[in-house]
């Protein structure tokens, strides 16, 4: 990585900003999933070793520019505080007189959490003068919040003109040297998994895969609908994006010009768009008719896909194959399935990078997570990183 990285820095004494990414469920003010806070915990914890006195700045949710107790990050201080095993203070707000006056009593070693930042719409349009504000806080700054970083926003970009240095956190280092190393070296053959609901969302990625020259590209949940309906299949009332079909059919005529070999679902799970409790099936995708919804690939597609993943280097996934939160039904089926085929895949030697919420789920509820090479923070981050975009928070560090 050629950006600065927290390990170049002089940290002892300083005031140093952390931008972390603490955007974690909250249910009745406790932390329901911790993972991101954990995530951080090794560039905190190297912050404190070096005797920094430590800032801590985070989003939660959609508090859209205004001040809403159900966004407050006061429950992550305190579950902060039992991982420390030390105190962490916690201030209600990021920016004011208040704040500058607890950041002026911290002392070498302590941990101080800022209030969400969204609190204040300025955050996300990064505005100057807030960025201004958010950087006479602090001497360092530091970015381990990659899961944020591809938003220009005040606290990831806007910041880092008004600091000493900017560098990369342990976190956004680890990100930055595992998905570049998949995108720049790749070792062949190369596959990507993608699922999810829009093809919308992944036509960047998908070209930037097929320009790159991955071997095999497995596409399944909703998106696959549109791929299918683009061709003149029946998919009944299940999800298509239908301004989309154009943009399918030019993937299919590049992915055959590259030679890249497109695997779309062979069946999967149904259910009458009339009776859908009762009437859940697995059958060949040729054979939906016009009442059917399909939520999820069917078991022949798992082993399809698990057969294509038998010989993968590097396999790369994101978004689910089916309607993954529907757990009762069965509906996370085909994307457990995937997660047990790319851990095989990673114990054959593949390296396996899974980004995205759902699917980082399912790694995590098949019980394969350690098994997988890297488990990415980032959702769109990850996406647009892949698809060769710099992303603004890493563009905006200074270079080494
Ligand atoms: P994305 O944000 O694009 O990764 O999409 C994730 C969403 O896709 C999840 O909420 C899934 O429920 C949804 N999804 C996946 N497959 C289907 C499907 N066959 N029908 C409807 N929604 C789906």
């Amino acid at each position: 990585m050629n950006k600065l990285s927290i390990t170049d820095l002089d940290l002892k004494g300083k005031r140093v900003f952390i931008r972390v990414d603490f955007n974690v469920p909250i249910k009745d003010a406790r932390v329901e999933d911790d993972s991101r806070i954990r995530g951080a915990l090794p560039t905190i914890q190297y912050a404190l070793d070096h005797e920094a006195r430590v800032i801590l700045a985070s989003h939660l949710g959609r508090p859209k520019g205004e001040r809403n107790e159900k966004y407050s990050l006061r429950p992550v201080a305190e579950h902060l505080s039992e991982l420390l095993g030390k105190p962490v203070y916690f201030v209600g707000d990021c920016i004011g007189d208040e704040v500058k006056a607890k950041v002026g009593a911290l002392k070498d070693g302590e941990v101080l959490l800022l209030e969400n930042l969204r609190f204040h719409a300025e955050e996300e349009k990064n505005d100057e003068a807030f960025a201004r504000e958010l950087a006479s806080l602090c001497d360092l700054y530091v970015n381990d919040a990659f899961g944020a970083a591809h938003r220009a926003h005040a606290s990831t970009a806007g910041i880092t003109k008004f600091v000493q240095q900017a560098a990369a956190g342990l976190l956004m280092q680890k990100e930055l040297d595992y998905l570049g190393r998949v995108i720049n070296s790749p070792e062949h053959p190369f596959v990507a998994i993608l699922g999810g609901a829009k093809v919308s969302d992944k036509i960047p990625v998908i070209n930037a895969l097929i320009d790159r020259k991955i071997d095999k590209l497995l596409i399944g949940g909703a998106m696959a609908y549109t791929f299918f309906k683009a061709q003149g299949f029946t998919v009944g009332k299940s999800l298509v994006e239908d301004e989309m079909m154009p943009t399918a059919l030019e993937i299919i005529k590049r992915a055959e010009e590259a030679n890249v070999e497109l695997l779309l679902p062979t069946d999967h799970q149904v259910v009458d768009s009339y009776d859908p409790l009762k009437s859940k099936k697995t059958i060949p995708v040729e054979f939906t008719n016009a009442g059917l919804v399909g939520l999820d690939i069917g078991a022949e597609t798992v082993a399809h896909f698990s057969t294509a993943l038998r010989d993968a280097k590097t396999v790369i996934w994101n978004g689910p194959m089916g309607v993954f939160e529907e757990k009762e039904l069965g509906f996370d089926e085909g994307t457990i399935g995937v997660a047990r085929a790319v851990a095989e895949a990673a114990d054959r030697g593949a390296t396996v990078v899974v980004g995205g919420g759902d699917s980082v789920a399912a790694i995590t509820q098949a019980g394969v997570a350690d098994r997988i090479t890297h488990i990415s923070t980032g959702g769109g981050a990850t996406l647009e990183f892949l698809a060769g975009d710099e992303l603004p928070g890493v563009a905006a560090l200074n270079a080494k």
